[in-house]
């Protein structure tokens, strides 16, 4: 009754640790990027940029803000906003805006297509190859002689944690009866 099932045949969750390597690599792009553009590539720039690419994951602006606070680097929001904007249009980190009322950002290393599985209580962001669906939506685009430029994928919900202590709850609950 609680709509439990088993988990899905063929997940897969892209790595969550990045290696100093990619992180170096996306970071000297971004330097690049900027001077190509005889744009300053300022001290707090480049620490925001280091913040997100040293991530696989999803990151708002307050996560970012408390990353850098933790290694003793006081960058304001304002600050950390418009780094952002640049680093977008840098094609760097792609910008998500998962209906939370706020924007979550993340490095664009993985090259490969992927969606989204959001947690509607813990606000957890799973990533999962899209990888049958991409094939699947180029036949229907091709049936529709339609153009298929982007999609996004996202499901809202909850996740196995939240999940398991729900079942927990109940569990727990049955007993004291
Ligand atoms: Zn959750
Ligand atoms: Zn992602």
């Amino acid at each position: 009754m609680t709509g439990v099932s088993p988990p899905t045949a063929g997940r897969r969750s892209l790595a969550n640790r990045i290696d100093a390597a990619t992180t170096r690599q996306l970071l000297d792009r971004f330097r690049d990027w900027l001077r190509e553009r005889h744009l300053p590539i300022t001290r707090q720039r480049d620490l925001v940029a280091q913040a997100v690419f040293a991530t696989s994951g999803h990151l708002s602006v307050d996560a970012i803000h408390r990353r850098l606070r933790g290694l003793g680097h006081k960058v304001g929001t304002a600050t950390i906003y418009r780094s952002l904007d640049v680093l977008v249009q840098a094609g760097l980190v792609r910008a998500h805006d998962f209906g939370e009322g706020y924007r979550r950002y993340e490095p664009m290393f993985s090259a490969g297509q992927h969606g989204h599985l959001i947690c509607g209580r813990c606000g957890t962001v799973t990533e999962f190859s899209t990888d049958r669906m991409e094939r699947a939506l180029a036949l229907i685009a091709d049936e529709h002689e339609f153009h298929h430029q982007r999609h996004r994928v996202e499901l809202h919900g909850l996740c196995r944690a939240c999940r398991e202590a729900d079942i927990g709850a109940i569990v727990r609950a049955g007993r004291t009866r």
